[in-house]
């Protein structure tokens, strides 16, 4: 019997599905081609990657956007037995050179535009040899770069025949997430892993994704593989349309006006732009029928929105890079069918039923199994063949993060006596803005290094858009002065992180609640702050 392994992933489109379209929005313009042209430009890049040498045991890293050609790497690399090792494309510099010499990247491909001019600047600290632009061209440089479209018209295609012999638990993925303390961790995925994720994401108990969709993958490429959307959607023979490069919320309206989406997904942020655009602009979403949203809580006035004005469900789903992004969505069971629409909300608003394949236990502090009774919480353990057991590299973490084979997954969650889980509280102390991750920790260590500042605490404050934005709290010393820009601008010099990771707001105040054992009270905080948002 063969393995579990992404080969069939690629046999099947290809070889059942040839006609079907692939649609791409990239700074060259939009392509528009097939699963047929898809299957030999694939075979083309195995070619260019085995002559230089890359196979079992090496990384390809990947800095870019949702597109076709990035979709052709998420199967050259482990078709070739090389990990497609993903990097997000929005992390400060020092994250990025840590990131590429944690996981020893071999090669790096890279979108033109800003991703090359970020991995210009660093070259140099940078371990890699080569990076392939992925566009037509390539503007003067003194890095070493080849265009993508090059390097395919370059090799002639490896024959099916003689792709590399691949097994199931050979590492295929790579996905670095936020810690609390710490440099981010890596998160490697088997083809094992991938296959048992990607079933999940197609079947009916899961995210339903079929041929008959037509899919358009919002969440970054470089997120937990846009949640497997490139993966199943492609075994499924769907039509799949890219949005490219930081797409607004006008172009990807455009594209499901265009090319008539079914399906889409993406953080709450997404949905909620779309939705204000549409208010200003109009827009026709009449051939969209799913929105799934995960990555922060979906606020239920959005998904009423959707639902009251565009017959669009909205499908609430949480998820981890450690469980490879989907591991619970909320629909309705069949029997609550006939319950009216607010006690249907009360389960759709929910994170909902756990991924057929994983298993779930709720503990509290004494690490006892909590009720089922939609009130007690505990913290969340999962586990399950699309769930790792451990990060890469890092023996302190695994030692915290896991307990046997359950990942600690770090949200505080109550159950109801249906089994529908609900995330009421983060045990890890981060922050979640628009998708991607801040954290408390660093911005209050780097607070705290200002002489003036006696105490930093930072929280995660709602937004109605990014969900959450950092909060700072700080106690001065007496006799000092300083101020909010001041202490901006001394976070900036310090953590050299992109703008929008800094506080919306350092508030000067004279204690910080704390707990019984000394630690800032961040609850307690959060209570404070939220009674009086503002400092007028
Ligand atoms: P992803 O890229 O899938 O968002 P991350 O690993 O970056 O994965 O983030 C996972 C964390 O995000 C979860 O542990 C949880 O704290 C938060 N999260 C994810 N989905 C939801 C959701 N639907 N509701 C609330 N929090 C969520």
């Amino acid at each position: 019997m063969s393995d579990l392994t992404l080969q069939p992933f690629f046999w099947r489109p290809t070889a059942l599905f040839p006609e079907k379209r692939i649609v791409s929005r990239t700074a060259d313009g939009v392509t528009d081609y097939t699963y047929g042209a898809v299957g030999i430009r694939v075979r083309s890049l195995v070619a260019a990657l085995q002559d230089r040498g890359f196979g079992s045991g090496d990384r390809i890293g990947t800095f870019g956007w949702n597109h076709h050609r990035h979709l052709e790497t998420y199967f050259a690399a482990p078709l070739s037995g090389a990990q497609l090792h993903t990097i997000n494309v929005q992390l400060g510099d020092d994250d990025i050179v840590y990131i590429v010499e944690d996981a020893a990247d071999d090669i790096l491909f890279v979108d033109p535009g800003e991703p090359f001019e970020t991995i210009e600047r660093l070259w140099d600290d940078l371990p890699v040899d080569e990076v392939i632009v992925m566009s037509e061209s390539i503007p003067e440089t003194n890095v070493n770069a080849v265009a993508y479209e090059d390097l395919v018209d370059e090799y002639d295609p490896v024959a099916e025949t003689d792709l590399p012999d691949l097994e199931e638990d050979d590492p295929a993925g790579m996905c670095y997430t936020s810690g609390t303390t710490g440099r981010p961790k890596g998160v490697e995925y088997s083809h094992k892993m991938i296959y048992a994720h990607a079933m999940m994401v197609m079947t009916p108990a899961g995210l339903d994704v079929s041929e008959r969709d037509v899919v358009m993958p919002v969440v970054p490429m470089f997120h937990v593989n846009s949640w497997e959307f490139p993966y199943a959607a492609t075994m499924a023979g769907t039509t799949q349309v890219y949005p490219g490069p930081a797409p607004s919320a006008a172009d990807l309206l455009a594209l499901i006006e265009e090319e008539s989406v079914t399906m889409t997904a993406g953080v709450p942020t997404v949905w909620i732009d779309l939705l204000e655009h549409i208010d200003e602009h109009g827009g026709d979403l009449s051939s969209l029928e799913r929105i799934i949203v995960g990555g922060s809580a979906a606020p239920e006035e959005m998904m009423r929105r959707y639902d009251d004005e565009f017959d669009v469900t909205v499908e609430h789903a949480w998820g981890m890079t450690e469980t490879m992004s989907i591991g619970s969505v909320s629909r309705p069971k069949a029997r609550m069918d006939e319950w009216d629409r607010s006690r249907k909300y009360e389960k759709r608003r929910k994170q909902g039923l756990l991924s057929p394949g994983l298993e779930m236990r709720v503990v509290d502090d004494a690490g006892d199994e909590i009720d089922w009774d939609g009130e007690s919480a505990g913290e969340l353990l999962v586990r399950g063949p699309s769930v790792v057991t451990e990060y890469y590299n890092r023996p302190e973490a695994n030692e915290k993060d896991f307990d046997g084979d359950w990942l600690k997954t770090g949200d505080i969650a109550t159950v109801d006596e249906d089994g529908y889980i609900e995330i009421v509280d983060r045990a890890k102390d981060i922050i979640k803005s628009g998708g991607e991750w801040i954290s408390s920790i660093a911005l209050e260590n780097a607070l705290m290094a200002h002489d003036a500042v006696v105490e930093a605490a930072v929280i995660g404050v709602p937004h109605e858009k990014w969900q959450e934005r950092p909060f700072a709290c700080v106690v001065t010393a007496e006799g000092t002065e300083t101020n909010e820009d001041e202490l901006l601008n001394f976070l900036d010099d310090e953590l050299d992180q992109p703008d929008w990771w800094y506080p919306d707001e350092i508030r000067e105040v004279q204690i910080i609640p704390k707990t019984a054992t000394g630690k800032f009270d961040k609850k307690a905080l959060r209570n404070q702050i939220n009674r009086n948002p503002t400092n007028e």
